[in-house]
């Protein structure tokens, strides 16, 4: 059973924008009851750190940075929890590690920077990423891979105006030394934290309470905060009594892309550069982003995005790890199939209550993030990354998002 039965606030998910709603009102409004309902077995979401290793240093198997860092809310709470943040600067910003500066690799990136100029100036109606790429361009299959990464899916399948409308803020892109997952845990701390709750249906018929549905019990609430991810909202996990068709319409329409990372074990660490970065290929939209020795801790972390990736999680770690082999060996040298071990592989899109690792739009759809986070009934609000018009797919993007519905719960609970 939960615990109370009957609380002024639920908010459902104890990720980056449930964990910043729950913050947010538990401090301008003590005295409201509150409860936050977990499906899963752990705080967090999709922002997860793990040890796997006596020495391995802190891992983040879902976000690492943090994008915009100056203005992302998570860097000065960082700071206030005493954490540590790294300044080294991220492989795409300036100044960044990057272990390719041939004439290729130089052409490449320019390629990508006029296609983002391509994209920038954009008119009229809405249309698939992948048409606005150069005909036959050279650097195509480089765009495709890192358009993949940025959205998790392929260009052909995510809205021009949507990238067009991405901010994550001012950067540069800095980390925390203890992991990203461990600083939204560690922010979680205070909050009353209900694990392996999944809700399951919310009842919004009476005037007067709200009736959530759960696997261990049934809960009434004055207002709800609903922060499950849009492939959750979309498959309709969480039933609304009656149904919010336009929410599982806008849901459905922002999907959840799919980024996987492997972490491999690195023998002799001395034999390799330091937080420097490597692309698998640069003719070949199956290729994997390689950070070598993250933070100096003895790993590469590989990063794989779009239909890559579902292959290789339905593959599985093995897999994974002899695609990155391949690509390692011909970026590196052969001798680095010796150095290597597998540590893991993560699998966002099988985890059963998130499905994916961050929304983008379908061409048409950028609008619908407002639709997504717009209250309903002035009780029920949506918060998460995907209901962020500018810092959506980005950990402090759900932050945000879960401070603004958390404001206007407040105002209209008063
Ligand atoms: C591989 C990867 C790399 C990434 N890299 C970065 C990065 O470098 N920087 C960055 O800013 N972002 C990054 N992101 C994205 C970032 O992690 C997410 O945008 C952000 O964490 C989403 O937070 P959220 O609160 O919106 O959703 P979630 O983290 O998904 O939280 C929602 C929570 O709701 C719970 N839930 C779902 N259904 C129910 C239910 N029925 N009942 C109760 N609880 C439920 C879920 O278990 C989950 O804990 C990355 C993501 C991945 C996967």
């Amino acid at each position: 059973m939960v615990t109370e039965t009957e609380v002024d606030v639920a908010i459902i998910g104890a990720g980056a924008a449930g964990v910043a709603a729950g913050r947010h009102i538990t401090a301008v409004r003590p005295d409201l009851s509150l409860v936050v309902l977990e499906a899963s077995a752990r705080v967090g979401g999709r922002a997860r750190t793990e040890h796997f290793d006596a020495g391995m240093g802190a891992l983040d198997v879902g976000c690492g940075w943090l994008h915009g860092a100056r203005t992302n809310a998570w860097t000065a709470i960082a700071r206030q929890l005493g954490l540590t943040i790294d300044h080294t600067r991220a492989p795409w910003d300036e100044g960044g590690r990057k272990l390719e500066t041939n004439a290729d690799a130089r052409a490449a990136i320019r390629a990508l920077d006029e296609f983002f100029e391509r994209v920038r100036s954009h008119e009229g109606t809405d249309t698939a990423l992948s048409s606005v790429l150069p005909a036959g361009g050279r650097w195509n299959e480089y765009i495709h891979a890192v358009g993949a990464f940025i959205t998790g899916a392929g260009l052909q399948w995510s809205s021009v105006f949507d990238l067009q409308r991405y901010d994550p803020g001012p950067g540069p892109d800095w980390r925390v030394r203890e992991g990203y997952g461990a600083l939204v845990s560690a922010y979680a701390g205070p909050l009353p934290v209900e694990l392996q709750t999944a809700v399951e249906r919310i009842d919004h018929f009476a005037a007067d309470h709200l009736g959530l549905s759960t696997t261990k019990g049934y809960l009434l609430a004055k207002a709800v905060v609903v922060t499950a991810s849009t492939n959750v909202l979309a498959c309709e996990r969480i039933a609304f009594r009656p149904p919010l068709p336009e929410k599982i319409d806008a849901a459905s329409r922002l999907p959840l892309g799919l980024a996987n990372k492997l972490f491999m074990k690195v023998e002799t660490p001395d034999a390799l550069p330091f937080d420097t970065h490597v692309l698998g290929s640069y003719r070949d939209r199956r290729t994997g982003a390689y950070q070598i020795r993250p933070l100096g801790n003895p790993v590469v972390e590989g990063y794989y995005a779009g239909d890559l990736a579902h292959d290789l999680e339905r593959g599985g770690p093995e897999d994974a790890f002899q695609f990155a082999l391949e690509e390692l060996k011909r970026a590196l040298g052969s001798d680095i199939g010796r150095q290597l071990s597998l540590i893991s592989f993560s699998a966002w899109a099988s985890e059963p209550h998130i499905g994916g690792s961050y929304s983008y739009a379908i061409p048409g759809a950028s609008d619908l993030r407002k639709t997504l986070a717009a209250h309903h009934d002035n009780r029920i609000f949506f918060a998460g990354e995907a209901c962020s018009t500018d810092r959506y797919s980005t950990a402090h993007g759900a932050y945000d998002t879960g401070v603004a519905a958390a404001k206007e719960l407040v105002k209209n609970l008063a």
